[in-house]
């Protein structure tokens, strides 16, 4: 029997998020789990900014050896337009060795950004210096994730819903000004360069693939998706992404084969209790994992 509350599952997910992510619950386990229960045959872990959570998702795969693994990680870099979400898919062992220089940016770049925060909202008048900030870390995050990572920023989600129950602000929708105004006081962090993280990235036969583009991309604007094909050095795009209109992904795709690009989906989750019903949730066709397969490499996959 079909669920008429799932719109679409392919047969891959492409972009997963697991509790090794500073804003995800989910674990690998629970992912591999669903992914093998709902005939999604091959699942992408692609951990904000980190490698960190990929040996648990190895695990994970070893248990459930009817879904490919491919390894990956979502990359946010600065570049001229500002912040773009990159997932990159398809780090060997080899690459994750050479590209230690990436992931130590990130991990200072996280700790640095969740203490500035700390750091303008106490200036403010606030109670959220670091110890406060640490509790509510501790609250969702694993302590393998904390001891690695150490204390990074806190998910948008539980800061925003904690600032309230503080009496910070009075409602949710006060979350993004105050932020803005305690930035006045500690800038935070832009995020690890293009030019530093993607080249680097690329080097090692990775794969950069924007991420639900519809924003970066202003819908469909030539001029800015030219611009970001170069600046990025993209190899592909996410054209399926619950946040990429229906009606923009053929026009995706068409740009996709006229550059030789590849073509991604994935479901982008997050939390606990959207697994079961929504991975493998995007329209990408069998086609694109063909065609993205053929350009990973071996070593970056398990049950292949
Ligand atoms: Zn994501």
């Amino acid at each position: 029997m079909s669920d008429p509350r799932i719109a679409a599952r392919a047969s891959y997910d492409l972009h997963l998020h697991t509790c090794w992510s500073y804003d995800a619950m989910t674990t690998a386990e629970e992912l591999f789990a669903a992914a093998s229960a709902a005939g999604v045959r091959r699942i992408a872990i692609t951990d904000h900014h980190i490698v960190d959570g990929l040996g648990e998702a190895a695990e994970a795969a070893a248990k459930h050896p009817d879904v490919t693994f491919v390894r990956g990680a979502e990359l946010t870099v600065t570049c001229s337009i500002g912040s773009v979400d990159m997932v990159c898919l398809g780090i060997t062992p080899q690459a994750e060795e050479a590209l230690k220089p990436v992931w130590e940016a990130y991990h200072e770049w996280q700790r640095e950004y969740g203490a500035a925060v700390s750091k303008g909202l106490c200036a403010m008048g606030f109670d959220y210096s670091d110890p406060r900030r640490e509790e509510l870390l501790r609250s969702y995050r694993p302590e393998a994730a904390l001891s690695v990572q150490g204390l990074t920023h806190v998910a948008n989600k539980l800061q925003r819903a904690w600032f309230v129950e503080r009496g910070f602000i009075p409602t949710e929708e006060e979350y993004g000004p105050l932020l803005r105004a305690a930035e006045k006081h500690a800038r935070r962090p832009a995020y690890p360069a293009a030019e530093f993280v993607l080249p680097a990235v690329k080097e090692q036969g990775v794969l950069a693939i924007i991420a639900h583009p519809a924003g970066y991309f202003q819908r469909d604007d030539r001029d800015r998706m030219e611009l970001l094909r170069e600046e990025l050095l993209l190899d592909g795009v996410e054209c399926a992404h619950q946040s990429v209109p229906p009606e923009l992904t053929p026009i995706y795709r068409t740009w996709c084969e006229q550059h030789g690009l590849l073509s991604s989906g994935g479901s982008d989750l997050h939390w606990h209790e959207d697994v079961a019903e929504r991975i493998g949730g995007h329209i990408g066709p069998d086609e694109w994992w063909t065609e993205i397969e053929a350009r990973l490499p071996r070593s970056s996959m398990m049950n292949a």
